[in-house]
């Protein structure tokens, strides 16, 4: 290896010693989205929200957004595999930012474990889940309001809010206690003013940093 080579290995070394990975995690309408926005420009991290680039690629009826439709129309999981194959390619678009919020992901074990995989290539890993805690009637109410404006359409009906909530404790709830087993998870009080909330996650931050 030439002397170049070597200093720009320690280099990309210690770059990567100073990224954080952030898991911004909790049920539908538990604010990770609003969340996840203010943090990314208070920490200069990308945020990454799998709905996100789902309803782009939606919006753009491409093949991937065509795939995603019936899922995400019924409140289901896109499956694992479309999921993380999104995840890794927008991870590959972006990878000399200061650190990622992954919003809305992982939402499976399998999705966690590609994550620490993915994380793992470029010797990295999480740092941190931190879970929004706030109660399913809150949730219902939250989404419904925000389906009067957001023109998705599954915040509109209850039916398919109740079926994300149910979804979300069958299969993604247990991503919480995945990362708690390694020392990786905390759960904030959701409920209170957006500036609250930020101040408590924004705390949590601080100290990883
Ligand atoms: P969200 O905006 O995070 O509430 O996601 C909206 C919908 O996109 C979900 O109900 C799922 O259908 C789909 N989706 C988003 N993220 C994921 C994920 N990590 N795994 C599977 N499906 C997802």
């Amino acid at each position: 290896m030439s002397w170049y080579q070597e200093v720009l290995k320690w280099l990309s070394i210690f770059r990567m010693k100073k990224r954080i990975n952030l898991i911004l995690f909790g049920p539908p309408g538990s604010g990770k989205g609003t969340q996840a926005k203010i943090l990314e420009e208070k920490f200069s991290l990308l945020q990454i929200s799998t709905g996100d680039l789902f309803r782009y690629e939606l919006g753009n009826n491409t093949p991937l957004g065509q795939k995603a439709r019936a899922y995400m129309d019924q409140g289901q999981l896109v499956p694992d595999e479309v999921t993380v194959d999104m995840l890794r390619n927008k991870l590959e678009k972006h990878p000399d930012v200061r650190g990622y919020i992954f919003d809305g992901f992982p939402r499976t074990i399998a999705q966690a474990e590609a994550l620490d995989g993915l994380l793992h290539e470029r010797n990295e890993s999480v740092n941190q889940l931190i879970a929004l805690k706030v109660e399913d009637e809150e949730i219902i109410k939250r989404l419904l309001e925000r389906g009067k404006s957001s023109g998705r359409a599954d915040d509109a009906n209850v039916e398919v809010i109740q079926e994300r909530i149910k979804v979300y404790n069958a299969e993604t709830s247990p991503v919480f206690e995945f990362y708690r087993q390694k020392d990786l998870a905390l759960e904030v009080e959701g409920i209170g003013s957006i500036e609250e909330i930020n101040n408590r996650l924004s705390e949590i931050i601080q100290a990883i940093l």
